[in-house]
């Protein structure tokens, strides 16, 4: 039985719908994302499932009991937001051991308590500080541990880590992962950054305006994207998606006069049907000229990444970006050679955007 479970789920403001039909299942234990780009329905979903708004059609079930009418503290949910919002006249401990004085648990349990939650994220030595005297990330962290200690059979994150600086999201996003293994508590965890929803979650749910574009692990969204807006959304640098068609001989036109040979694709190549063809950067080589299938480029400019660069070149009036390990002086204007990965081509349609095969 899911944890969490979903059905057909909808939300409006007025005559505006936002959530246009969700349907998922959270397993017992699992670490889900929500991810997309601002504005999509992520926060609206997930302060469905806490019971901070109200649905507007569909079901919410957790721990197999229905929870539509449930107010948000009967739900057994603790939310971490990316505010924070911490009381800051009461010191870390007070914070953290709040919602336990208010369910009137005694004063030398709660204690114990606030001890074993503040050690497991590394605050025992804060616990007599006011939020105003810590770090963000010790302010993220008393989040965490004032969610932790009502002991919930669920964790809801609203982009708890988008207040931070970079280097401090990736520590903390270690922290949360190992939490979560430590704590095998159920989690969803809304975010718009997908090296975030990568590296965190078991399960990633990608969402486009209201709607839901595909449900899967990490390694299935990225090897096999089930829409044009998945392959763009997920991975850096983004996926490189060609528009054109193929023709009689099965060659793909596409740009100003472009004509390429892609082996693989058997089946998907459809003589005439406007598509997109996708291939990540890493499935795309600098080669020499006398390679089979060679397609003739030109240098636009070179990004340094340190460990590589990114080729960033016009293909035939196409862009199209490599990555490459070499070193030599690409200046704009060089002309190479550039070959695609045969068996890491996706083909998606032009009309709704929708997968239509891969090699
Ligand atoms: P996300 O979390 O993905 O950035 P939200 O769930 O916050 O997106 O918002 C989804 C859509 O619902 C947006 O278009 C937003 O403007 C709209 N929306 C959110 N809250 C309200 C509200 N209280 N009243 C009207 N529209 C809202």
């Amino acid at each position: 039985m899911s944890q969490i479970s979903i059905k057909g789920v909808k939300k409006s403001y007025g005559k505006t719908e936002v959530v246009h039909g969700v349907d998922v299942e959270i397993e017992a234990g699992e670490f889900v994302v929500i991810l997309g780009p601002s504005g999509c329905g992520k926060s609206t979903l997930l302060r469905m499932i806490a019971g901070l708004e109200a649905i507007s059609a569909g079901e919410i079930s957790i721990g197999g009991k229905v929870v539509n009418d449930l107010e948000p503290r009967e739900r057994g949910c603790a939310m971490v937001f990316q505010n924070y919002a911490l009381y800051p006249h009461m010191t870390v401990r007070q914070n953290i051991g709040y919602s336990l004085k208010v369910a009137k648990v005694a004063k030398p349990q709660r204690d114990a308590r606030v001890m074993a939650v503040a050690q497991s994220v590394g605050l025992e030595t804060f616990l007599d500080r006011r939020p105003g005297e810590l770090s963000g990330g010790q302010r993220q962290r008393v989040a965490m541990a004032r969610a932790m200690v009502r002991e919930p059979k669920v964790f809801l994150f609203d982009e708890p880590l988008s207040n931070l600086d970079a280097k401090l999201r990736v520590a903390m996003r270690a922290e949360v992962r190992r939490l979560h293994r430590e704590l095998g508590v159920t989690s969803v965890y809304v975010t718009h950054d997908q090296i975030e929803a990568m590296t965190l979650a078991d399960k990633i749910m990608i969402m486009n305006a209201g709607n839901v574009e595909q449900i899967g692990r990490p390694t299935d969204v990225y090897n096999h994207p089930a829409s044009r807006f998945v392959a763009d959304f997920i991975g850096s640098p983004a996926m490189n998606l060609v528009e054109g068609e193929f023709d009689a001989e099965g060659l793909f036109a596409h740009g100003q006069g472009g004509r390429m040979n892609v082996a693989g694709l058997n089946g998907h190549r459809v003589p005439g049907r406007r598509v997109v063809l996708g291939v990540r950067p890493e499935a795309v080589r600098r080669v020499g000229p006398e390679t089979a299938n060679a397609i003739a480029a030109t240098v636009d400019y070179v990004e340094e990444l340190g460990a590589a660069r990114l080729i960033h070149a016009d293909m035939q009036g196409s862009r199209i970006v490599a990555v490459d390990t070499g070193t030599g002086h690409l200046p704009t204007g060089t002309p190479i050679h550039l070959a695609l990965n045969d068996s890491a081509l996706h083909v998606f349609s032009m009309e709704d955007g929708q997968r239509i095969g891969h090699a």
